[in-house]
């Protein structure tokens, strides 16, 4: 066996330990970062939303307006809806 070879050889399994070193540290970041993320994010998942009673989309509790015990996205949704439902 050449001596060069082993040398070689020792150059490779140093450049594959750094390799795979960085990979697993991308990686351990990667990981964790989603982790991190989903408990910032937890408070906004935990939000009241509402649904208009009018048209049907979703908002957050605090943007909506309130009439007659319904919610609405708008005031104009709010009036509409009670026009058309008259008590
Ligand atoms: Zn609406």
């Amino acid at each position: 066996m050449p001596a060069g070879l082993n040398e070689y050889m020792g150059k490779l399994l140093f450049w594959v330990v750094v390799i795979l070193g960085f990979v697993g540290y991308v990686a351990y970041r990667l990981r964790a970062r989603p982790a991190r993320k989903r408990v910032e994010g937890k408070p906004v998942h935990t939000l009241d939303s509402v649904r208009c009673a009018q048209c049907g989309v979703f908002l957050p509790v605090e943007q909506s307006v309130k009439r007659d015990g319904q919610s609405f996205c708008c005031w104009e949704h709010a009036q509409k809806w009670h026009d058309q439902h008259p008590s």
